[in-house]
């Protein structure tokens, strides 16, 4: 079985296409279906990889090193299945295939086109994707908006892909708005009208609209829907304004988005267990005991997408302890000032350093990360916070003053975090970090051991890693005599990816990104770790 759904926005961005599509993903696989959701991201950039995150938000890492749109974390994190490179295509990708195989003659002297080519080409991922990841249901989440030039081709390509498969075997989803006007106090339908007659323009009739709004759609509005659409009036799905992303599968199990669909694809709609994720929902957003307000420190803070792995991770470990939580987001390039960070850091329970590249901000960051380990409070750096708390150890505690990355300076005197030797004679930036799943060995006995063996015996962890630079060897007896412990290296010890601190409740890094790993319901270790020791700070 292979069915395939597809979804569309209209109107505007940022509607939330990607929640809908996850939260319809959930709800299939709550009644037990093979399910995994692709991207289709119209931009020519041949992966979001080489964006600056204040364009695109984060870059999401699957484990087989793909660089993605963070969509594809969201995707993970609902339906609890890790992803492929398979699942995230841009237009970028799309052309670059379709020119090399030009120039290598595939297409035996053929005029090469937008149609047929380069929509064979999309429609071949999108089989590739299917069959990659043995789903049964793929779901196919086309970027942008319609009427976008951007899209246009893949919204031309969905559209064939029906007449080549049967006609229970594709279902299309076209989410849009239904603004509320505040002077005539009505929501309107128009705009939707507009889109579907737009969408309908280009070949393709929806079996399911999905209204985002934020009040609540009457049916009589549902019914003028219907009518001006042809989409059957029980396949007119509202979709309010949630307290929590996570709470969206619930609403649209009640809406019914998923029986739509599967009525549809001809399959057999069940009644889903629903109940530990609706516990999970409950812990997240009325937890029973109050806040915890954890700072991240960084220099894309301005847009909140750019952590919004690690922000995810941060709460799914506050709910799992049933703890409320607050995000302080600290633009680091701020703090200049170690006198001051006393009162920028007041009320803080944990303080997070993300990933990051370049050397704005960065002194900041020392700042921070000398402020948690000096003033005991609760620490976890990742990639870039591990390479800056060497640096912070190595200036303030080995008096290494001109200590530094060679990312940011290449004659430091001691550069403690260098380049990897399989990164020195690369020239390209796209795809050529060291990307995806690699494993680290748990030293025993230390706090990184204990975290991540409590649910699992296992010594040897494989993590998600997206980074050029490492901490340079040469330094380690000397930081180790200092108190520095390293918990986890590479499996032939070469490579460190995780530091601790002696005599500090919590200071722990690590260089690959646990944020990409965090599920709710299943926190990861790490952070889990982190606010635990947060919560027990509180308590002293
Ligand atoms: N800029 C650092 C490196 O390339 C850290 C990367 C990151 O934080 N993802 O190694």
């Amino acid at each position: 079985m292979m069915k395939y759904v597809f979804v569309t926005g209209g109107v505007v961005s940022s509607l939330g296409k990607g929640i809908v599509a996850s939260s319809l993903g959930r709800l299939l696989r709550e009644r037990g279906f093979r399910v995994s959701i692709q991207k289709l991201d119209p931009y020519l950039n041949v992966d979001p990889g080489t964006m600056n995150p204040y364009q695109h938000g984060e870059v999401f890492v699957t484990e087989d090193g793909a660089e993605t749109d963070l969509d594809l974390g969201h995707y993970e994190r609902f339906i609890d299945t890790n992803l492929k490179q398979a699942n995230s295509i841009t237009s970028g990708r799309i052309y670059l295939d379709v020119i090399t195989k030009e120039r290598r003659g595939e297409y035996l002297g053929a005029t090469v086109q937008m149609v047929p080519h380069v929509t064979n080409e999309i429609k071949d991922k999108i089989k590739k994707a299917a069959k990659e990841t043995n789903a049964e249901i793929l779901i196919v989440e086309v970027g942008g908006t319609v009427g976008d030039i951007e899209s246009s081709i893949f919204i031309e390509a969905i559209r064939q892909f029906k007449n080549d498969i049967p006609k229970n075997d594709t279902c299309y989803i076209h989410v849009t708005l239904v603004p509320h006007l505040k002077a005539a106090d009505e929501l309107k339908t128009k705009p939707t009208q507009h889109s579907v007659e737009l969408l309908r323009s280009k070949g393709i009739q929806p079996d399911v609209l999905v209204l985002r709004s934020d009040k609540s759609v009457p049916k009589s509005l549902k019914e003028k829907l219907s009518l001006f659409t042809d989409v059957a009036v029980e396949n007119v799905i509202e979709s309010k304004d949630c307290r929590s992303i996570y709470e969206v599968p619930l609403v649209m199990q009640k809406e019914g988005l998923a029986a739509s669909v599967l009525a549809k694809l001809n399959l057999e709609d069940k009644v889903p267990d629903m109940k530990a994720w609706q516990e999970m929902l409950d812990k997240l957003i009325s937890p029973s005991q109050n806040k915890l307000k954890i700072a991240i420190v960084g220099k894309y803070i301005k847009l909140s997408d750019a952590y919004i792995s690690v922000s995810e991770s941060i709460r799914h470990a506050c709910a799992q302890l049933d703890r409320g939580v607050e995000l302080e987001m600290v633009l680091s390039d701020e703090l200049t000032d170690y006198s001051q960070l006393s009162k920028v850091f007041a009320e803080v329970d944990a303080i997070v350093v993300p990933g990051g590249f370049g050397d704005r901000g960065i002194e900041g960051k020392l700042l921070a990360i000398r402020y948690a380990r000096e003033n005991k409070i609760p620490f976890l750096g990742l990639c870039l916070g591990l390479q800056c708390s060497v640096i912070e150890f190595a200036r303030n505690v080995l008096n290494l003053p001109d200590a530094n990355s060679v990312e940011f300076d290449i004659d430091s005197p001691d550069p403690v975090i260098h380049l990897m030797e399989a990164q020195k004679n690369i020239s390209d930036k796209g795809a050529t970090m060291r990307l995806g799943l690699y494993p680290c060995k748990l030293l025993k006995n230390s706090k990184a051991y204990e975290l991540y063996t409590e649910k699992d015996s296992a010594d040897v962890i494989q993590e998600r890693h997206r980074h050029r630079y490492e901490f340079n060897n040469a330094f380690k007896s000397q930081m180790e005599a200092k108190g520095m412990i390293f918990s986890g290296t590479s499996p032939d010890g070469q490579l460190v990816e995780i530091i601790e601190l002696k005599d500090h409740p919590f200071f722990m890094a690590c260089q690959f990104h646990p944020e990409f790993l965090s599920r709710p319901g299943k926190a990861h270790p790490l952070f889990f770790g982190l606010v635990q020791a947060a919560k027990q700070s509180i308590l002293l």
